[in-house]
């Protein structure tokens, strides 16, 4: 019954990783996933997290009864006022809503699948930022929802296509959807600036579009918080209504334990309550209902003035090891000489740079020096530590000058 399926291709950046540990070369560079490694480039489990870990295993009172099919009250709660704030108007009017999900990609899906069903402006279309997180078409599509792109990235400038970008809200049928980057934009590292973002929320406004915010790295765009999210409470200042996917995979490290929650905003509380239980109907039918561990573990955390304290401080050692190793990055370049501008390096921010670097100029990388990134140049900062990043400053040199 199944001899006619077709092989599908493999997900780039897992294929990327399996190459990388197969290889065998001691120099070695893994710059593909974009998950945190520390100086010895090792994964980091957060000591806040480790915590909390402590805590929970050493509670008596917990089990492992099913959460509510919307997830965790206290995450839930701590998750909107997280990217809100906790002063955020929409939260005082009543119209916060909230589910727990799969992580980011749970969450970008749970409120793609509402919008596939209860969105009222038919056949809408979905537009993403050329170029994206691979996942975003592959969702949208999923539950039929048409995709297209907007400019984000201008090759000339290795910055914002503001221009571009705000041409496409303006001429898109109104109402449409979009899927906008908060902060630390993957895979190019490019975010507007809070006035860029002033001219956004205008056209959005005026040509009554959507938003859907995809929140994966508050916190480790600039190591602060609130400075991460000033676009979304922007929105929410001026009155818009979004959705916000939130994931806890990077800002925690907590990737496997697959912690996210959808964030919703909406016009009313009645409208809000409405939302959350067709969210809750649909995602019956997906998951059931949430897993605990993760959504405990942030919950602890986002709760206790102390744990939240150091939790910022371990934010701040990650935002700023990645910030260094721009600069460092940089430097080598300039003092190879290495043909070209390379200030995007560091103006650009978050896990990602995109480094302009070719298709084949990738393979060589990948081919003669073990350097692992994507075909679209994209690097994870944090794949690079003091003891590699002058091996992949050569590198690079060497395939920009052949
Ligand atoms: N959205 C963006 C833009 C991402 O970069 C990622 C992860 O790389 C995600 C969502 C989802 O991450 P996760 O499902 O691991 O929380």
């Amino acid at each position: 019954v199944f001899s006619n399926v077709p092989g599908a291709p493999e997900d780039v950046v897992f294929a990327l990783t399996s190459s990388y540990k197969a290889d065998k070369d001691p120099k070695k560079v893994n710059l593909g996933v974009g998950a945190y490694r520390t100086e010895e480039g090792k994964p980091w489990v957060l000591p806040v997290v480790k915590k909390a870990d402590y805590i929970l295993v050493n509670d008596d009172n917990l089990d492992h009864e099913y959460l509510p099919i919307l997830g965790l009250e206290s995450f839930r709660e701590a998750s909107v006022k997280l990217i809100l704030g906790a002063n955020s108007r929409a939260i005082a009017e009543g119209r916060a809503g909230s589910a727990q999900c799969i992580s980011g990609t749970g969450a970008v899906f749970t409120g793609a699948q509402f919008l596939s069903r209860h969105y009222s402006v038919k056949g809408a279309s979905c537009y993403i930022s050329r170029p994206t997180w691979v996942n975003h078409r592959a969702i949208f599509e999923g539950v039929g929802i048409p995709v297209k792109e907007y400019p984000y990235w201008n090759p000339e400038t290795k910055g914002l296509d503001l221009t571009g970008m705000l041409a496409a809200m303006d001429s898109a049928p109104s109402g449409s959807i979009f899927l906008i980057h908060p902060c630390a934009h993957n895979p190019t590292g490019v975010d507007p600036t809070p006035d860029q973002w002033r001219q956004i929320a205008d056209v959005m406004e005026r040509r009554g579009h959507f938003t859907f915010f995809d929140c994966a790295y508050q916190g480790f765009a600039s190591g602060s918080l609130d400075k991460d999210a000033f676009s979304v409470r922007y929105f929410v200042e001026r009155g818009l209504e979004m959705f916000v996917a939130q994931s806890f995979s990077k800002n925690f490290g907590l990737y496997s334990e697959r912690a996210g929650n959808l964030t919703i905003v909406a016009k009313s509380p009645t409208v809000k309550n409405r939302i959350e239980s067709q969210i809750a109907k649909a995602q019956r039918a997906v998951i059931s209902n949430p897993p605990a561990y993760g959504s405990r573990l942030v919950s602890l955390v986002l709760n206790d003035e102390k744990l939240y304290g150091e939790w910022e401080k371990n934010l701040s050692t990650m935002a700023n090891r990645i910030i260094d190793m721009r600069q460092v990055l940089f430097d080598e370049l300039t003092r190879l000489g290495t043909p070209g501008k390379w200030n995007h390096i560091v103006d650009q921010i978050g896990m990602f740079s995109f480094t302009g670097l070719k298709q084949p100029q990738v393979k060589v990388l990948k081919e003669k020096y073990h350097v692992y990134l994507t075909d679209n140049g994209r690097i994870s900062m944090a794949g690079l530590n003091s003891k590699n990043v002058k091996y992949f400053a050569a590198a690079v040199d060497d395939v920009v000058r052949n």
